[in-house]
């Protein structure tokens, strides 16, 4: 898997991290969907340029111009509910992106131990395409992975990328035995640890809870 950790440099990223952790401006929930969504479009910008490029004349009123854009079919397929404002953020700027939905969630044994259910699939054919799986926390990374088998069977893409906004380390070493070598992960930060009920630490907290507000 190939890692991009975004804030290795500092950029204006860090002010929209540095938010959403903050446990007292995350809890504006408009606050924290706008960053994670603006989070989603610097990680489209910095991922855009691995895609592939095609020239394309464009007519000004005075002339034309070669310009070249991105040529790729996307799928972007986020995990519900919580990837939904990173799925905003991206798709503001790869505006032809189809979409794939699915729900995925704990479902606690007891109180330390869970097993991922997938329950609900809505995806175009992947065949062939670029696939971008959003998910903002990548904790055990277990989720991703049901994800990832799960939408083998919407056909093969040409080249698969991974966009988060906090992973654990732990995380990133469990889905790099699932995913291709050739796996492009895109990262916002990433934190040591996770505590025993499979949150990341220091993370930020629950982040569907944050952007959707709290389940029973
Ligand atoms: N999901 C979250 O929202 N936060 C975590 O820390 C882990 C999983």
């Amino acid at each position: 898997m190939i890692i991009n950790n975004l804030s290795k440099e500092n950029t204006i990223l860090n002010n929209f991290l540095s938010e959403i952790r903050c446990k007292d401006i995350q809890k504006d929930s408009m606050r924290f969907r706008t960053n994670i969504q603006r989070i989603g479009e610097i990680t489209a910008y910095e991922l855009s340029k691995t895609l592939t490029y095609e020239l394309k004349t464009v007519t000004t009123p005075l002339g034309t111009k070669d310009i070249s854009v991105p040529k790729n079919d996307i799928v972007l397929c986020s995990i519900l509910r919580a990837g939904l404002p990173l799925h905003y953020g991206i798709l503001n700027y790869f505006d032809n992106a189809e979409n794939a939905f699915i729900s995925a969630y704990r479902k606690h044994t007891d109180e330390k131990n869970f097993e991922i259910e997938v329950e609900y699939f809505a995806s175009p054919s992947i065949d062939g395409k670029t696939l971008i799986l959003a998910d903002p926390m990548l904790a055990t990374g277990q989720s991703l992975v049901s994800v990832f088998e799960g939408v083998k069977k919407y056909g093969t893409p040409k080249e698969i990328h991974v966009a988060c906004v906090i992973g654990s380390e732990e995380g990133i070493s469990y889905i790099e035995k699932y995913f291709p070598k050739d796996t492009k992960l895109w990262i916002a930060t990433i934190d040591k640890e996770l505590n025993e009920h499979g949150y990341i630490v220091p993370g930020l907290g629950d982040a569907g809870d944050l952007a959707f507000g709290n389940k029973i």
